[in-house]
């Protein structure tokens, strides 16, 4: 079953997420917050030029938040901006829309199931929000609402 394998990869994020520590030499941060669930991060982003060259997250949350924000770090670095916003377009298409999921996804189809749970929206798409507004490089904290 392939619901399985998705949500086993969500499960093993959210038990050990990867690229979660602070990050010294950051030159983009933001932080975002879901009232709704209580999920808190704050995300770390190095960009050299106009590419993501690291990324990193710390926070408190469910599994579905921690999860993505763990596979979404791993699948910026190396991503141009204009890369690293329309994943965030495709991603939350394949969480609000029934459109065909889209390839350039990769990883992050895990989340397909969650468009199921609109409650859970917010927790899949708070790490995206956080990283808009780090792309944007906002000071405010965002927030789902
Ligand atoms: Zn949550």
């Amino acid at each position: 079953m392939v619901d399985d394998l998705y949500q086993e990869i969500i499960i093993d994020h959210s038990k050990r997420p990867r690229n979660f520590h602070d990050m010294e030499d950051a030159n983009r941060k933001a932080e975002g917050y879901n009232p709704l669930c209580g999920d808190k991060l704050k995300l770390y982003l190095r960009i050299e030029g106009d590419m993501v060259k690291d990324a990193s997250f710390v926070g408190a949350g469910c599994a579905i938040s921690t999860a993505s924000a763990s596979l979404m770090t791993e699948s910026l670095k190396g991503k141009s901006r204009a890369e690293a916003l329309k994943l965030l377009d495709r991603f939350h298409e394949l969480l609000t829309t029934d459109s065909p999921v889209s390839q350039e996804l990769g990883k992050l189809v895990v989340f397909c199931g969650v468009r199921d749970y609109p409650a859970r929206v917010k927790c899949a798409t708070l790490a995206w929000h956080t990283l808009k507004s780090a792309l944007e490089n906002k000071e405010e904290p965002v927030t789902t609402e």
